[in-house]
């Protein structure tokens, strides 16, 4: 499953208006419109279609577009913005169904009041301080999410934070009716990664089903000979292989298992278009190995994962990485695992026993195997790496009971402060914001899971507008928090989504 190429997808450009103004003034509605869309279209900072829409000025124009938004595969989002005043009661029934994802842009054409030649025609045409503040009455009127991005349109700044917003559209409109996939069902009595399938459906538009280990083993089974070598040979070139493990090697059966069920994983998923999947080392039957580098390599093309039936993160996984195509840094599932609690060097070591995915390494992974101590198999090979340096974040999405939260903490990666030549796996140190006590003491609070979604390239802004897509709680440990206020939100939160 290749990520999709963001620019099949479009977001709509519409403006607003009335026919109050006459023809004059809304061709020039028109002109500007087209001109701001085009502009978008071809910026370097956004990543999908821009598509220029003509003024709509009644509530029939309003509705007839909004349905066509609604049903046109390709659109990910509408972009509104109210040039004019378009009287606000116009829009109430075509925003009651719209379903796709609003950036109300807050913008005005000209960046400048024109101080000299500034008249009564010029006051006519460019009215959005106002036009927006009645359009964005009714939208708060109706209780509606959505972005509001304010400031002038060629502001690079403006356009980023469209670029941020259409890439949460597009994570969103890659989970409505993806299908995601479990091998075994979630760990034994664990509790976070458990929660409701349904709801999530309902919710998010992905749907998550079981299928039999069994049913797997028996396509891996079916992997060719010839196969296994080109994998083989791939795995030679893209990554340091440890000596047991090269041809002639004492472990090299081991690396051809390894990349046999690599193969058919790909090809069950494949087959069964699943956008990610979970497994369990609890559920193994007929496999040799628990999936290492399988598991890391198709997390690398895209697909979503989560450890122990973890299929909460896995669908995020998959969505995060959707929402990061095409940027340096990746995404990968992660577990929080280990702590240095050096004074003023608190650290927080994140890895998992074999599944982080390649697409976070700071150096070339080295392809190594060693012993697991849980599922009772073969020792599984893995792809060994530390992480790039720099800013990162955590998210993680857990079910409350009545509601989804999506949580993250933003966290500061740093180089290892020494060598782990015997950690045999691939790992990440970072530090959480605002600090290690405050980070670990509200994610707990807020009951965020151990496993995440790690990010080096999305920000907690892209995961909000996300969160208010999908309609769900979101909630943000960064910079500025502190546990007084933090708790509050907690319980405010609880009562805003009874
Ligand atoms: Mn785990």
């Amino acid at each position: 499953m290749q990520l999709p190429d963001l620019k099949k997808w479009s977001v709509w450009f519409v403006t607003g208006s009335q026919h109050l103004y006459g023809e004059e003034t809304l061709q020039q509605v028109d002109e500007h419109s087209a001109k701001i869309a085009d502009t978008f279209n071809t910026s370097k900072h956004i990543p999908v279609q821009v598509i220029f829409k003509p003024v709509v000025k009644t509530p029939e124009e309003i509705f007839n577009l909004i349905n066509a938004a609604n049903n046109d595969s390709n659109c990910i989002g509408i972009i509104t913005w109210m040039h004019t005043f378009s009287p606000a009661k116009m829009w109430i029934n075509g925003l009651k169904i719209l379903r796709k994802p609003m950036l109300h842009l807050h913008t005005q054409f000209n960046r400048d009041i024109p101080w000299s030649s500034i008249d009564m025609d010029f006051m006519n045409l460019n009215q959005s301080a106002h036009g927006d503040r009645e359009f964005g009455f009714i939208m708060s009127r109706m209780r509606m999410n959505r972005k509001v991005v304010a400031g002038h349109w060629q502001d690079p700044e403006v356009q980023k934070k469209i670029n941020i917003w259409a890439r949460a559209a597009a994570g969103w409109q890659d989970w409505q009716g993806a299908r995601f996939c479990r091998f075994g069902d979630n760990m034994r009595q664990v509790a976070v990664t458990e929660g409701d399938k349904v709801e999530a459906e309902i919710k998010f538009g992905y749907s998550v089903n079981t299928y039999g280990i069994g049913d797997l083993v028996a396509v891996i089974n079916k992997v060719k000979t010839s196969a296994i070598d080109e994998l083989i040979a791939l795995y030679n070139k893209e990554y340091k292989l440890a000596p047991s493990l090269k041809k002639g090697g004492r472990q090299y059966e081991s690396l051809r298992d390894a990349a046999k069920i690599e193969i058919g994983m790909r090809n069950f998923l494949e087959a069964g278009s699943f956008k990610g999947y979970t497994d369990t080392f609890e559920d193994l039957h007929g496999m040799k190995q628990l999936p290492g580098i399988a598991s890391q390599r198709l997390m690398a093309e895209g697909y979503g994962f989560g450890g122990e039936g973890d299929w909460k993160t896995s669908a995020l996984v998959r969505a995060m990485k959707v929402m990061g195509s095409g940027l340096p840094g990746g995404n990968s599932f992660m577990e929080d695992y280990t702590y240095h609690f050096e004074p003023k060097n608190n650290l927080v070591l994140g890895s998992h026993m074999l599944e982080i995915c390649p697409s976070i390494a700071g150096d070339k992974p080295s392809c190594e195997i060693h012993p697991l101590g849980i599922g009772g198999k073969e020792d599984p090979v893995r792809l060994v790496f530390s992480a790039k340096a720099g800013p990162a974040l955590n998210a993680s999405i857990v079910d409350m009971g009545n509601r989804f939260r999506l949580l993250v903490n933003e966290v500061e990666a740093v180089k290892p402060v020494k060598a782990l030549p015997k950690l045999p796996v691939a790992r990440v140190l970072w530090k959480p914001m605002p600090d290690m006590v405050t980070g670990c003491s509200a994610w707990i609070l807020a009951g965020g899971a151990h496993h995440t979604c790690y990010s080096q390239n999305l920000s907690a802004e892209g995961l909000q507008d996300f969160a208010e897509m999908a309609g769900i709680e979101f909630v943000l440990i960064g910079k500025n928090t502190n546990l007084y206020q933090f708790k509050n939100e907690l319980r405010w939160n609880d009562a805003s989504f009874k």
